[in-house]
């Protein structure tokens, strides 16, 4: 088995996060203020005051690396904003943090065993800090020759560049060419260059003589090498999660399966080994642990072996904080004949933070309905947006939402801008919402064959 642990950060900078757009685009925070009490509508959040500023407790235990292995459980009633606090909470992690979100059905696939998924969503949650260190080149540059008559698949080149006392010459691959052109970079300029990433920047024409170059910055500094060359080193840090140190490190995989979300399975061997080696990477300064956030949406649909294997996982020390939600009162623990609170069972139940969520007074549905017809640029006639106040009053908070963008297309059709009484009436004739749904299966008994 290959012993090189890689880390490939570069790749992988860019698809770390999922991006969220759709229903939960107008939450931006848990709308806190710095004593953690929440404002009443503040970051895209409205109203569910307790449970907000509980979110906010365990966010700053988070952020001050104190809690691990800890787990919460938002309970309420269905679009009472379980799903958006979670969101809130990612939001004010923010990049660096890692924070899945699963929904418990996604758990059960044909190409990998429920524990292996879990076992992958954990361990996407945890993130890895590692520092490395850079080679900068930076001067002026006095010359660049590119050989132009290689076009196509490979051009090279050199580039001369003077720093305060010496000229070094620097071969160029095709890559470094490409950044160089985009810069548009020519002799008399002064630039600097990350040979790690290749990334060039100019720095503008006076900067090598003014400059005194030992009076850099202090992530800066100068190394000599073998050969007599002094090399200026720049320490970087970029965080990646324990999952895609995985994926990058499992030969049957390799990084571009991060790419495909396809992983498969990971041996367990290959996991103990990279745990070492992060272990080791921390020992020495290297690498520092970012426990981040696992969110688990219907938890109730997880079985009995997934809660013995979260109960099992959260003792371990790299543990996420483990985050569930679930819109069930009483109900069956799958995989057995028992009933419990939230179908969970009770040693779980036990070590859970439990915070309730509940339905929203008629004042905060208005205000929701507000932020949402802002974010979706959508006007509403104020008698209309009265009608969708009393529609998320009889069926759900979502449902009313989600007539705002069809509603707004009927009037889009009708050619007038604001949306109106007959467009929220017609929307609700065409799109059933839960309860009309159920009518509807009963009145059909006999007709339908499922
Ligand atoms: P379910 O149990 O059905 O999964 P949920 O409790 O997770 O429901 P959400 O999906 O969070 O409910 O809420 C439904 C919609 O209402 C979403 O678009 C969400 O962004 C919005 N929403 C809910 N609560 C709030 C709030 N307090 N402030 C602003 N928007 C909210």
């Amino acid at each position: 088995m290959a012993t090189q642990i890689t880390t490939g950060t570069s790749e992988l900078r860019d698809i770390t996060k999922m991006e969220r757009i759709g229903a939960h685009s107008h939450i931006r925070g848990l709308g806190l203020d710095d004593r953690l009490e929440p404002r009443s509508n503040s970051q895209g959040m409205v109203g569910q005051g307790k449970a907000r500023k509980a979110a906010g407790m365990i966010l700053k235990m988070v952020q001050e690396g104190r809690i691990a292995g800890r787990a919460m459980l938002f309970a309420g009633p269905p679009s009472t904003g379980k799903t958006a606090i979670a969101l809130g909470m990612a939001q004010t992690l923010g990049p660096d943090v890692p924070f899945t979100m699963i929904a418990a059905s996604e758990v059960f696939s044909l190409s990998m065993s429920k524990t292996e998924a879990l076992t992958q969503a954990f361990r996407r949650s945890i993130g890895v800090r590692i520092k490395e260190e850079t080679e900068i080149i930076e001067g002026e540059v006095v010359e660049m020759q590119i050989d132009r008559s290689l076009t196509g698949a490979t051009k090279t080149g050199k580039l001369t560049i003077k720093t305060t006392d010496m000229e070094t010459i620097y071969d160029l691959g095709t890559k470094m060419i490409d950044a160089l052109a985009k810069e548009k970079v020519t002799a008399g300029d002064v630039i600097s260059i990350d040979k790690t990433s290749g990334k060039v920047s100019k720095l503008g024409r006076s900067f090598a003589r003014s400059r005194d170059y030992d009076a850099m910055g202090a992530d800066t500094k100068f190394v000599q090498c073998p050969e007599g060359e002094i090399q200026k080193r720049r320490e970087v840090v970029h965080t990646v999660s324990l999952h895609e140190i995985d994926v990058i490190n499992s030969r049957t995989q390799g990084f571009l399966a991060l790419f495909a979300g396809d992983t498969g399975e990971i041996k367990p061997e290959l996991r103990s080994q990279i745990n070492s080696k992060v272990a080791e990477w921390r020992e020495e300064g290297k690498a520092e642990i970012i426990p981040g956030v696992l969110f688990i949406d219907e938890v109730h649909m997880l079985d009995i072996e997934c809660f013995s294997f979260l109960n099992r996982a959260l003792e371990n020390d790299l543990a996420p904080l483990v985050i569930m939600a679930s819109n069930r009162g009483m109900a069956r623990i799958r995989g057995t004949k028992f009933r419990s609170p939230h179908g969970l069972p009770v040693d779980l139940l036990d070590r859970v933070l439990i915070v309730s969520t509940s339905a929203y007074s008629a004042d905060e549905i208005q205000e929701i309905v507000r932020i949402r017809c802002d974010e979706e640029d959508v006007s509403l006639a104020p008698d209309a947006l009265e009608v969708l106040v009393k529609m998320a009053q009889e069926t759900t908070l979502r449902y009313a939402l989600n007539v705002i963008s069809t509603a707004h297309m009927l009037a889009r059709k009708r050619k007038v801008d604001k949306v109106e009484i007959e467009d929220l009436r017609r929307s609700y004739s065409y799109f059933m919402d839960e309860k009309r749904s159920v009518q509807w299966l009963k009145e059909q008994q006999g007709s339908l064959v499922f």
